[in-house]
């Protein structure tokens, strides 16, 4: 959805003179004009060249106006091609290089940096600098041209999961700028974006916006109106955008009320949007806190939080769809995708409960049952059920080519699940099958990719793995445990510190680890803090070819989970 005016100017300058020119308009060349207003029109230009010249295009677009797209076009000076070709290396160069890996390995190193490239295209710049060298922006939520920041492309159901957090840690002065383009949507729409494209747009589920702005604002990444933020995050909470009803909370109302989405209320995906309400709802709690929030308001998202309880099933031990009246959805089959849930079945959707994993594991009977079900997902048959789609999508046939059973790492929401491992007091399960995913999941090849890419989050799920860490629950500030994949790699923060992350025994075989050492220190906890990578330091690994099945399994060394919270 985006304004009437909506357009998007270009200028293109050639280096040579045109011999030919014409345009044309749905299909036919029109003679005698050189300007043509319609629905489908296009020019097309020739020369008059010798065989191998070069003619040179220098290309500007705005979506502002036509004088600012020329003003754009400024921007590249009187640079050759072979010169501006020079600075774009220049500054990839500098963008990647803020992660150096050290290995022996070059085909895993060029899947890593082809994925920290793919990790950095979105969301998009949409903003652009002024005859004053102000920063404006055309706002594609009321058509307007206004100060700041705006971007745009970045679909918050995938990204909020780990692509933000990779932006919070390795480019928090970009992040600075993404959270001042979100408060700018807020103030010009009513509503943060959950799938800005540009403009709010009707697609997938959940309020993940919280997850975005609570985690950059606790990070201190955020420099914005934090007040006016969280004030936002409310508003989406306890409302659904009028137009678009993946923006704010669709079935709010009965959330507020009952405490779930009802699978029989025709709101499609009600338990995924049950799921992503309570983890929203948790962001919402602690933003709030943090900026001393009154205690009454506290209690309610608080509260809200533990809302995933009400669509476990004890009898199947996962989620499952609740009807209005309180009874679970009959008839249920856990390998249906869709229906309830959204690009994803039962087995994939029950791990979303990123900040409270203790209450889960609880909920399942224990630590011993927790872990059976984790490995169930790898131990289950491929098998599907695709009656709500109609036929096979492409995130299901990928996860029987994968052939892990019933993990499905083509689409996002089991991406955080091999993690919860450390959870349950067995963080050798969680490294052994990380480097399973590593290695048969990612190759740098045209078939490299085991699915969608989705805005850069499948790709900075592997930079974070590689790293040896992920966040699964953003928010927390904390990272939970896999383990090194290469041999050494060195973080560039842009506070001048230095993270070492180094495993010198490192291989296949070698996926264990055996002790850990955080700046000269013995280290057991199964995860990092944000705030201590921060002051840099050095990570040593000693690696194993067998699980260290001593390390790592007391409650004390368990991420964080709201139900251990004092
Ligand atoms: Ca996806």
């Amino acid at each position: 959805m985006f304004p009437q005016n909506f357009k998007n100017y270009f200028i293109i300058e050639f280096d040579k003179a045109f011999t030919f020119n014409k345009v044309w308009s749905d299909y036919h060349i029109v003679e005698k004009h050189l300007e043509l207003q319609s629905n489908h029109v296009g020019a097309a230009i020739g020369f008059s060249t010798q065989k191998g010249e070069q003619v040179h295009a220098r290309v500007a677009s705005s979506f502002i106006s036509l004088e600012q797209a020329e003003l754009n076009l400024q921007e590249i000076g009187h640079k050759s091609f072979e010169q501006t070709k020079e600075a774009g290396r220049k500054v990839w160069n500098e963008v990647l290089g803020c992660i150096k890996v050290e290995d022996n390995d070059t085909e895993r190193m060029r899947t890593f940096y082809s994925c920290l490239y793919r990790s950095v295209l979105f969301p998009r710049m949409f903003y652009e600098i002024n005859e004053k060298g102000e920063t404006v922006h055309y706002s594609p939520y009321n058509g307007e041209i206004r100060p700041g920041y705006m971007f745009t492309d970045t679909g918050f159901w995938d990204t909020f999961r780990c692509l933000f957090p990779l932006v919070n840690l390795l480019y928090p002065s970009m992040g600075e700028k993404m959270q001042e383009g979100l408060l700018n949507t807020y103030l010009e729409s009513g509503f943060f974006p959950e799938w800005a494209s540009p403009g709010h747009r009707g697609c997938m589920v959940g309020n993940n916006s919280a997850s975005v702005v609570a985690d950059a604002f606790l990070k201190n990444v955020t420099r914005s109106d934090a007040i006016k933020m969280y004030e936002g995050l409310l508003v989406g909470a306890n409302s659904v955008h009028p137009r678009v009803s993946s923006t704010g909370r669709r079935g709010y109302e009965y959330y507020n009320q009952l405490g779930y989405v009802p699978y029989d209320v025709n709101i499609n995906e009600n338990a995924a949007r049950t799921l992503e309400y309570a983890y929203a709802d948790w962001c919402i709690w602690q933003m709030g806190k943090k900026l001393g929030r009154p205690a009454e308001e506290l209690e309610v998202y608080k509260k809200r939080s533990q809302n995933y309880r009400n669509l476990f099933d004890p009898e199947t031990k996962l989620m499952r769809g609740k009807n209005a009246d309180g009874t679970f959805q009959a008839p249920f089959n856990p390998f249906r995708w869709g229906d309830a849930f959204t690009e994803g079945n039962s087995w994939h959707y029950t791990w979303s409960v990123f900040h409270d994993v203790q209450g889960l594991i609880d909920l399942m009977g224990g630590e011993k049952m927790f872990v059976n079900m984790l490995d169930s997902v790898f131990n289950l048959p491929p098998v599907f059920d695709d009656s709500y789609y109609g036929g096979v999508i492409h995130e299901i046939r990928e996860m029987e080519i994968m052939n892990m059973g019933n993990y499905a790492h083509g689409n996002q929401p089991i991406q955080h699940m091999i993690y919860l491992y450390n959870y349950a007091g067995e963080p050798w399960k969680a490294q052994y099958w990380l480097r399973e995913v590593m290695t048969r999941l990612y190759s740098p090849t045209p078939d490299g990719y085991c699915g969608d890419e989705d805005n850069g989050q499948t790709s900075a799920w592997y930079v974070f793995t590689a790293l040896g860490f992920y966040p699964v629950c953003p928010g927390s500030n904390e990272y939970v445990m896999g383990a090194p994949y290469f041999r050494k790699i060195t973080v560039a923060l842009e506070n001048g510190k230095r993270i070492e992350i180094s495993a010198p025994r490192n291989s296949d075989e070698n996926r264990y680890i055996r002790s850990m050492n955080f700046n000269g220190k013995n280290y057991t906890k199964n995860y990092l803090n944000h705030f201590d990578l921060l002051k840099g330091g050095r990570l040593t690994f000693d690696m194993d070819h067998q699980p260290a099945k001593g390390r790592g399994v007391n409650k004390s060394d368990a991420p964080y989970s709201f139900s251990r919270e004092k």
